[in-house]
């Protein structure tokens, strides 16, 4: 299998009323409502017996109460496109370098994070194989037909990488296991190396070492938000989830004594009230300990509590990109930069022509993760759209052009010297 990236092109965007960064006090999420006794944790799903059959496209509305992993994981509509079960063109590249897959159960993610798809409350009117999460569908599929697929040819494969994606749930981390094992035992992770996306708040160090056992390369921890004060509104009691930052820092500290360095990481949301300073920091932070971020931009997921805010402005985001970017690979530290009283990147620690040189290469702009086959600073995990429309990219999954860094450079405010 082959993959091919095409260019593309995008249109301009500003941030809400006029603003150039998502305040905290704007990004307030909707309280969750009260979830009808007849749909409370899968229930309605539950009710029948119908057994799940192939491929379960969102929106088939079968309910399939059988549909769990470890036999059935849902994966990422680009997964399912580049593995050929699904059909379907995505605008500017041909295939993703991750196949991400999802665990999944009847009664789905059993937490409520503001910003998720997969959140708890959406019970109330939407079955979990039918949800959105990161803009698109994901549809399900037994475990063993992808493995069936990939293991004819790993080394030729157009996946860089797989990555579990664990939920909130009590069987998530034996279903962890299981998938993994299924997966090492028919593919050798050297050809495709595994990252798991872990959920620390039902995880021990055994589980995070296990992982690491049974043949996972890269572990990383969702912590989603910036700041202890916006994970307790987003994902902790201020939206009655069960998440702890403590335990998030916890779990990663264990990663990183288990995998070592750069082989552990955050996942952080920019533009959820936390300002580039702070956001900034944590990066940082993360560099020091040996670690990694991973970044996405806010993007109001529909169904979601937080999906009446704006998306993060282009110009936060592309500062916080490039920012992240220098610290993250270039050495440079939060230290050097300068920043605003609002917290806004205003200089970003490095000679204009170096910082020049750093846009017009385009990769502090391309979607950030895992590293793929390329290099270590392209990320196999390129998500297709996953934080923004093809109309008004945020993370680019494909190398930007030159008319796309023209734009960047717009949403930089730097001026324009591409010829
Ligand atoms: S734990 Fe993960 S999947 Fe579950 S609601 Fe939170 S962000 Fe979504």
């Amino acid at each position: 299998m082959s993959c091919i990236e095409h260019k593309t092109t995008s249109s301009p965007s500003n941030g809400e009323a006029g603003r150039d960064h998502n305040p905290f006090d704007v990004m307030e999420p909707r309280a969750p409502q009260k979830t009808p006794v007849d749909r409370k944790n899968g229930k309605h799903v539950k009710a029948n017996a119908i057994p799940p059959q192939g491929v379960y496209l969102p929106n088939n509305n079968i309910l399939a109460p059988h549909m769990k992993s470890p036999e059935y994981v849902q994966l990422s509509t680009a997964a399912a496109i580049t593995l050929g079960i699904m059909g379907g063109r995505m605008y500017g590249c041909e295939c993703t370098r991750c196949l991400n897959l999802l665990l999944t159960y009847p009664e789905g993610c059993r937490a409520n994070c503001a910003y998720c798809g997969l959140a708890r409350h959406r019970e109330a009117d939407r079955d979990y194989a039918d949800r959105n999460f990161i803009r698109v569908d994901w549809p399900a599929v037994p475990m063993s037909d992808i493995v069936d697929i990939v293991a004819k040819d790993p080394e030729n494969s157009p996946f860089h990488r797989m990555c579990i994606s664990m939920i909130t749930h009590p069987r998530s981390e034996d279903d962890t296991f299981t998938v993994l094992e299924q997966w090492t035992d028919r593919i050798d992770p050297d050809a495709i190396p595994v990252s798991i996306l872990s959920n620390p708040t039902t995880m021990t160090r055994d589980d995070v070492q296990r992982t690491k056992d049974l043949g996972a390369d890269i572990f990383t921890v969702a912590l989603d938000a910036a700041t202890p004060e916006l994970f307790d509104r987003t994902r902790g009691k201020g939206v009655q989830s069960p998440h702890k930052w403590s335990k998030y820092w916890d779990i990663m500290l264990e990663a990183r004594d288990i995998f070592g360095p750069q082989k552990f990481g955050a996942h952080i949301i920019v533009g959820m009230g936390e300002t580039e300073y702070e956001v900034l920091n944590l990066v940082q932070e993360l560099v020091d300990l040996g670690g990694h971020s991973h970044m996405f931009c806010f993007f109001p997921e529909q169904g979601s509590l937080m999906d009446h805010l704006p998306a993060t402005p282009r110009d936060q985001w592309r500062r916080v990109q490039l920012a992240r970017y220098l610290i993250d690979y270039r050495g440079v530290r939060v230290s050097q930069m300068r920043f605003d009283e609002q917290g806004r990147v205003t200089g970003y620690g490095v000679p204009a022509t170096e910082l020049s040189d750093i846009i017009d290469e385009g990769i502090a702009f391309r979607t950030s993760g895992c590293p793929g086959k390329f290099q270590d600073d392209i990320s196999a995990c390129d998500r297709p759209y996953g934080d923004s429309p093809p109309s008004d990219i945020a993370s680019y999954p494909f190398a930007p052009k030159k008319k796309d860094l023209k734009r960047i450079r717009k949403q930089l405010d730097i001026p324009v010297t591409l010829e």
